[in-house]
């Protein structure tokens, strides 16, 4: 029986794949779905040179996509070679493949899409008489002939995956997949201002793009003049390394991160430490689940990242990561500390710094988070010293730490996709992504440049108060209202983490030690919680079993206002005490410091109380939002309000 099984058995079970299955393996990782059809072969329109990039798709990409371009075309031979995988013009000798300068060098991508569509192909050089077409159909090639064709080349896969159902099986619906061709092309479009791109679905033009010459144009042509003016440029460089782009100001957020754009050599890549980078650069700017608009370009020796890490060569590999994070952390943080000037090496507007000292800068006496909380040091009370306004009032209603969601959020439109109507094929199309209302009349890129989103508050008319929780301020083009907790509680919690930073928070000694009472049931975890309390700046000693004593509270507070702030913090403090451990958790008790220590809606100020509170704010780092990111003020602009007006 054994013997003659054996006998059955061919002699070898191991063959190697035809070129055309391997290919549909390799398929299967470049070419997941119509959107990385598109992204190979836009990035090939770029390696070639292109500076003008027609894209059209019909029913999401899977029925047809049309790729044109203006690039340096292909002879006869090299357009019949790079179908085959492995054909390449971009990577002759492995030593290439570390300084990789180009967006292909895989020698994959229309090998693959070949295999698993029909395919025709349109190439000339700019010096040839003609063009030269060829019909591929799963692979193999069908048909070559001369034809007729401006130089560069045009790509036409039709019936994508016809020949792999399991594949077309995972297609989402056809909405789904032309918007993520949409926004395969915007990524690429963003990085590459040299070219002007065009987008079309089923014979509707989408977006057109035409070159220009910078990021916040490009930007503004994509998303609209009400994002390009609230972004902030950035560029900083660190021996080779450069990080560079544009980011939104913390006063506006999204709900979802679509609108974080990362670059590595520009190469649109997804990669966790990028985006862990950018969420940390805005930890107590945006309220928990908000995400600003980035686009960010970092820039590196090729050596020092590996870009082969990945078939569809989105993700990357840096070799020093940790120095990239804390480069474009750092770099966005100091961008976003004074957000009133153009940048952190402006000199546009100074400061005024009247007789108090600014804080501490903190930033570079620890890393994000360092601070350990440790015993709190004395010091004598100065006047100058108090963020307080003078005789905040005790019995006002608690303050609130609720998110206020309406407040201006114009990032915070549903994304679109919105075919526009293209009525004037000179002029730009408009901004079709939902953010903008299309049709904005400023084709002036530089109005955004010089936009100033946020204004130095202690330089504007102060109209008054309203509802005894918001100053109304006359600025330059608008109103605007500001909320005197979220103002006070960012400049009470910046002093705070300022004095932590620098060796533990102030105490101002009581004049006369106050006993407390405890709930009984909760005295024991308050005594556990002592050292907590104290790095806090609350000098206490245990005062019986269930009593403590008040010696000093935190010195930036109203000295009246100590002991209903140490019951505040002991309602907020947990079953189990303050639980928070590890990095950032003085922080987070910090906030709920100044968010208790910080003037309440309801309490009403006078002129004098108003200035003084404008101009701390003026000299405090993170101005814009409140510790726990809510917004410190909404503008109301001046044609809006006229516009109201039928004016
Ligand atoms: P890769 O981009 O990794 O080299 P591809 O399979 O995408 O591999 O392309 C193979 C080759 O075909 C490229 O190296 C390039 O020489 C040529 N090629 C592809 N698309 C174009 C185009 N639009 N214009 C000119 N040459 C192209
Ligand atoms: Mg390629």
């Amino acid at each position: 029986m054994r013997s003659q099984s054996q006998d059955l058995m061919p002699p070898r079970i191991i063959h190697i794949l035809p070129e055309q299955i391997a290919s549909q393996i390799a398929a299967g990782e470049v070419v997941e779905r119509p959107a990385s059809a598109v992204k190979e072969l836009v990035e090939n329109s770029l390696d070639a040179g292109a500076h003008s990039i027609s894209v059209e798709i019909e029913r999401g990409g899977t029925g047809l996509i049309v790729v044109a371009d203006d690039g340096c075309g292909m002879s006869r031979e090299d357009a019949l070679l790079s179908l085959r995988r492995h054909a390449t013009s971009k990577v002759r000798a492995v030593a290439d493949l570390t300084a990789i300068r180009t967006f292909g060098f895989r020698g994959e991508a229309l090998a693959s899409i070949a295999s698993v569509a029909e395919l025709r192909m349109q190439t000339r050089r700019p010096d040839d008489d003609c063009g030269v077409e060829l019909l591929v159909n799963g692979g193999e090639v069908e048909q070559t002939r001369d034809c007729a064709l401006a130089p560069g080349t045009r790509i036409e896969v039709r019936s994508l995956f016809f020949n792999t159902p399991a594949r077309l099986k995972f297609m989402k619906t056809l909405a789904t997949e032309q918007a993520a061709a949409a926004e395969v092309l915007q990524r690429l479009a963003l990085a590459n201002r040299r070219a002007a791109f065009r987008f079309a679905a089923d014979g509707r033009t989408i977006f057109e793009l035409p070159r220009v010459a910078s990021l916040l144009e490009r930007l503004r042509h994509l998303y609209g003049l009400k994002l390009a003016e609230r972004m902030l440029p950035f560029d900083y460089r660190s021996g080779a390394i450069r990080v560079h782009g544009l980011t939104s100001i913390s006063q506006e957020s999204l709900a979802a991160p679509r609108l974080i754009f990362t670059y590595v050599n520009n190469r649109p890549v997804r990669d966790r430490m990028l985006l862990r980078a950018i969420a940390r650069a805005y930890e107590t700017l945006l309220p928990r689940g908000r995400h600003p608009a980035v686009a960010l370009f970092v820039e590196l020796p090729p050596e020092e990242v590996d870009v082969n890490v990945h078939p569809m060569k989105t993700e990357v590999r840096f070799r020093r990561g940790g120095l990239i994070f804390e480069l474009v952390f750092s770099t966005l943080r100091e961008r976003l500390k004074d957000q009133t000037t153009d940048g952190p090496a402006a000199d546009v507007i100074v400061p005024v710094r009247a007789q108090p000292a600014p804080p501490p800068p903190f930033l570079d006496t620890g890393g994000p988070g360092a601070a350990e909380p440790g015993r709190a040091h004395r010091a004598e009370r100065s006047e100058a010293e108090q963020t307080t306004l003078r005789g905040a009032d005790t019995s006002s209603e608690p303050a609130t730490c609720v998110q206020n969601e309406g407040g201006g959020a114009v990032l915070d439109r549903p994304l679109r996709l919105v075919a526009d109507k293209i009525a004037n094929r000179e002029s730009q199309v408009p901004l079709a992504l939902g953010f903008a209302r299309p049709n904005q009349a400023s084709p002036d890129a530089n109005a955004a440049q010089g936009g100033r989103p946020v204004p130095r508050y202690s330089s504007l008319r102060v109209v008054g108060q309203l509802f005894a929780g918001f100053i109304a301020l006359e600025g330059d083009d608008g109103l605007i209202l500001v909320d005197q907790h979220a103002a006070h509680e960012r400049v009470t919690f910046e002093r705070l983490r300022a004095e932590l930073r620098a060796g533990g928070i102030r105490v101002q000694p009581m004049l006369a030690p106050i006993p407390l009472e405890l709930n009984p049931a909760r005295a024991a975890q308050t005594m556990a919680a002592l050292p907590e309390l104290r790095a806090m700046g609350f000098e206490v000693e245990p005062f019986g079993p269930a009593a403590l004593l008040l010696q000093g509270a935190p010195a930036v507070f109203t000295p009246g206002d100590s002991l209903r702030l140490l019951s505040d913090m002991l309602e907020s403090m947990g079953e189990n005490g303050f639980r928070l451990h590890g990095e950032g958790a003085m922080e987070e008790w910090l906030k709920t410091l100044a968010c208790h220590g910080s003037l309440r809606v309801g309490r009403v100020l006078d002129v004098r109380e108003i200035s003084s509170l404008l101009e701390q704010l003026d000299r405090t780092e993170f101005k814009t939002n409140c510790p726990h990111g809510r917004p410190v003020h909404v503008e109301f602009r001046r044609p809006q309000l006229e516009r109201m007006f039928r004016r």
